[in-house]
């Protein structure tokens, strides 16, 4: 049904870059180890993925493109129900009702391709073709039939940042995944996928006083503490380069924020905020995610021992090579 496609879609496709961030996760789910993001237009005209994943098979790309809970939404108890699971399985679906796409999909083990094009939900064309193994998917046009909300989008320098955070963030995620991100034609950055943290943190911000950030490399039995943090000489004016991850997933967490910033209080100067890219790996039972999939909040039940334990770890490194 076009009008719930529509309605649901407003969840899944907020703006450009939430369709960045589900394509993407597509692509790390289909064990890419190569991903090019390309935009346009702070991705309003094209947003285009390519990852040399497991691709889709022939016979099962019509299906990707169909909303598998569609059935499920009887009743308004229904639907928040099905709000609570997080639209899984609904992303191409729900992108494909508000843009144009074309895709172009190989399995390694299919010796050709399929083309398929997609527009408001509707497939418009489908045939073989030889293509490399993996995914592109390009989605066009975004909103082209909800006039509506193309309104409200930012503009495009707006809506690139908020794609650069996306993928920027998916990349430090994943340093053993080479990100390649292309802006109108310029090259953004691109990181060597060799699992270096490290050497991300530096494509990716591309400054020098990168270089100093110290690292940390903690491990007891249910909690882990890798990456890197700033020397108290590295700072700035705000929290958008304290960059945490939990369990892979990045979090925005005031504890954590809080944490750190306590840490750094007598070493930075006031209203300044330290810089990390921190992994905390944790059992999964002393957190709770019990929220939408898309949002960045997260509970530890016992906030103090995670402030405590992180306050400890992080001294001891910070302090290794500062005094
Ligand atoms: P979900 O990811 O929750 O299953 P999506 O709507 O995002 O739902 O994708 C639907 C399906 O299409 C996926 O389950 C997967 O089988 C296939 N798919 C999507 N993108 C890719 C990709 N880049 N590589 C391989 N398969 C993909
Ligand atoms: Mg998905």
């Amino acid at each position: 049904d076009v009008t719930i496609n529509k309605i649901a879609a407003g969840e899944v496709v907020e703006a450009p870059y939430s369709i960045v961030k589900e394509l993407i996760e597509n692509a790390i789910d289909a064990e890419a180890k190569s991903i090019t993001l390309e935009i346009k237009e702070g991705g309003k005209k094209l947003i285009r993925i390519t990852d040399d994943g497991l691709g889709i098979p022939e016979d099962e790309v019509e299906m990707a493109f169909q909303r598998h809970a569609t059935s499920k939404i009887n009743s308004l108890e229904d639907l928040s129900n099905t709000l609570s699971l997080g639209f899984r399985g609904e992303a191409l679906a729900s992108i494909a009702a508000v843009s144009q796409i074309e895709m172009i999909t190989r399995p390694k083990t299919q010796s050709v391709g399929v083309a398929i094009e997609v527009a408001g939900g509707v497939i418009t064309n489908k045939k073989s073709i030889g293509c490399p193994s993996g995914t592109t998917i390009m989605v066009k046009n975004l909103f082209y039939n909800t006039p509506a909300r193309l309104k409200f989008l930012k503009s495009i320098q707006g809506e690139t940042g908020k794609i650069s955070e996306i993928i920027t963030r998916l990349a430090l995620s994943r340093p053993d995944i080479s990100f390649k991100y292309i802006n109108n034609n310029n090259i953004m950055f691109t990181t060597p996928g060799n699992n270096d943290l490290s050497q991300v943190i530096l494509s990716v911000f591309q400054q020098d006083w990168f270089k100093s950030m110290l690292k940390v490399d903690e491990a007891d039995d249910d909690i882990k503490v890798y990456g890197y943090i700033g020397q108290p000489n590295l700072y700035r004016g705000n929290r958008s380069y304290e960059i945490v991850f939990v369990n892979g997933r990045f979090i925005k967490s005031k504890l954590i924020y809080h944490t750190l910033e306590r840490l750094y209080r007598d070493r930075i100067p006031i209203n300044k905020f330290p810089v990390c890219v921190l992994n905390i790996n944790i059992e999964p039972t002393y957190i709770d995610v019990n929220v939408h999939p898309s949002k960045t909040e997260i509970k530890f039940h016992d906030e103090e021992a995670i402030s405590n334990y992180l306050t400890i770890t992080l001294d001891k490194w910070l302090s290794k090579r500062v005094t």
